[in-house]
């Protein structure tokens, strides 16, 4: 994988090498299956496991971008977004002219699937809650919220690592995924603990889960201003958020925000079909 400087306004692009450099746009319309990680295809063509490099990009403030891949798969590296925040901190990052333009969202949308539920409220900033309930002994009911338009990303989300059970990895491996999956890449969970400790966090999970969703949201295409509260969701609920507020254009508008913080409002399509703008 290769990470390369983009225009403003371009968005993060993937660009499979291997492929003569076919391209393929983190937006929600090319999010394909996603399970136990998630997947873009456009034409056929697949990238797997977006979520902890979005994720990475998100919480560096990073918004154009356009990363190269020789393979399907991004890299796990140790199963967080840390290695990517490092990296892109080694080299830099340029502040671009063009004001930063915003997802705000401006009434609420919640939905339940069973126990599982996720929900965006109006926040004139962007954070997160999340609750997971994991029926193991160093897991079980685990809460985490975080405002994320802070730095606290870096501090308390980045090095969170992703887990899972042996099954979970075989089952993986048989869909083709995790091929180089080790110890070193993911937290392994046995009956009653874990495989190879210690935690990063006494709650690494929650916050692991905190990770995933900020990379999933990425796929809105634009930073968002909003409260996202999610319980026991995963990739697909997270990925069905975003093209749920992209479809309704009344639940969000576009804005920059100006030095100050204040989100300034601009003329957009969706704002004009909202209506008067809050
Ligand atoms: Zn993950």
């Amino acid at each position: 994988m290769r990470i390369l400087p983009a225009p403003a306004g371009s968005g993060i692009v993937f660009r499979r090498t291997d492929l003569d450099g076919f391209e393929i746009e983190a937006v929600s319309r090319n999010v394909a299956r996603v399970s136990y990680a998630t997947s873009l295809m456009k034409k056929g063509v697949l990238i797997s496991t977006t979520e902890h490099l979005l994720s990475a990009f998100i919480g560096l403030g990073i918004d154009n971008a356009i990363v190269e891949l020789d393979n399907l798969e991004l890299p796990i590296l140790d199963g967080s977004a840390q290695p990517f925040v490092e990296m892109i901190q080694k080299v830099g990052i340029r502040k671009q002219r063009r004001p930063r333009q915003y997802l705000k969202i401006r009434r609420p949308l919640e939905w339940r699937e069973g126990n599982k539920f996720i929900a965006v409220y109006p926040s004139g900033t962007y954070s997160v809650a999340y609750s997971i309930n994991f029926p193991h002994p160093l897991i079980g009911k685990e809460t985490f919220a975080v405002e994320l338009s802070n730095g606290s990303y870096l501090r308390q989300i980045a090095a969170a690592r992703t887990f899972g059970s042996r099954q979970d990895e075989e089952a993986m491996r048989n869909m083709g995924l995790i091929r180089g999956a080790s110890r070193e890449n993911c937290i392994v969970l046995t009956q009653d603990g874990i495989e190879n400790g210690p935690l990063r966090f006494a709650d690494e999970f929650v916050r692991h889960k905190v990770l995933d969703l900020v990379g999933d949201l990425a796929l809105l295409g634009k930073q968002i201003l909003g409260k996202v509260v999610a319980d026991r969701a995963g990739h697909a609920m997270h990925t069905a958020l975003v093209s749920r507020i992209l479809r309704d254009k009344s639940l969000w508008e576009e804005v920059t925000v100006s030095t100050n913080g204040e989100a300034n409002g601009v003329a957009s399509a969706s704002q004009a079909a909202a209506g008067a703008p809050v």
